[in-house]
């Protein structure tokens, strides 16, 4: 196999995002008592959260909005749309959040299997567009930092996937090559197409087997398949 570095996306790849955010989301609604707001229950307020998040996400990634923006904005919007505006909950729900979700550690399913067989024989790396901070506390938490010989935010490069500054960041401060690496993440314009941009070979992490007109050099479902590729 030519290839000696393997860099993988963390959230939706390794880390299990929506697991996790939804067990920080469920403290959040304890913490704030959201009950007495009329929100039925942790999966009711979880199910607005969900797509608000994921626009403002979109958003973020095109440039539109900043990621303070995101952070705080994910909540404003949640709760108002429960007729709750009230701008010290927000900001403390916001914060709570956030000191909550890192702290959960659950995986995509074999991602351990997965890391300890593929940590033998190549070097591997986590690239993400996460925020610096909370990265660290979710590798931590989840047990995986020993896998890792670097982790790179795109936070630190000042642009986010598929932004080819993070990719050739990732190269340099590894001092991999274009050749001898292979790009591991969920989404198709962030990991697919900007390891593509680069000319870097790119594993799809497809779990759901979201149709798509992408033609990545590999697609997978599952985190166990790595073993059986490579
Ligand atoms: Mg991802």
């Amino acid at each position: 196999m030519k290839y000696q570095h393997i860099f993988f996306d963390l959230d939706h790849t390794l880390w299990d995002f929506d697991r996790n955010s939804k067990a920080a989301l469920s403290d959040v609604y304890y913490e704030f008592d959201l009950r007495q707001f009329q929100i039925a229950s942790p999966q009711h307020f979880q199910e607005v959260y969900g797509p608000i998040n994921e626009r403002m996400w979109v958003q973020y990634r095109l440039g539109e909005i900043d990621a303070e923006t995101v952070k705080i904005g994910r909540f404003r919007e949640s709760l108002k749309r429960f007729g709750v505006v009230d701008e010290d909950l927000v900001r403390a729900a916001k914060s709570f959040y956030l000191n909550q979700l890192p702290l959960k550690g659950y995986l995509m399913p074999n991602t351990m299997e997965a890391l300890r067989y593929l940590q033998a024989k190549y070097k591997l790396h986590v690239v993400t567009n996460g925020f610096r901070a909370v990265t660290e506390r979710k590798i931590a938490h989840s047990d995986i930092g020993a896998f890792f010989e670097s982790t790179l935010s795109a936070e630190e490069v000042g642009v986010l996937k598929p932004n080819r500054a993070v990719f050739d960041r990732a190269l340099s401060m590894n001092n991999a090559t274009i050749e001898n690496s292979l790009f591991v993440g969920d989404n198709l314009i962030a990991d697919v197409q900007g390891a593509q941009g680069v000319g870097m070979d790119q594993v799809f992490f497809n779990p759901h087997q979201k149709a798509h007109n992408e033609t990545p050099t590999f697609e997978i479902k599952d985190m166990k398949e790595m073993v059986e590729l490579f």
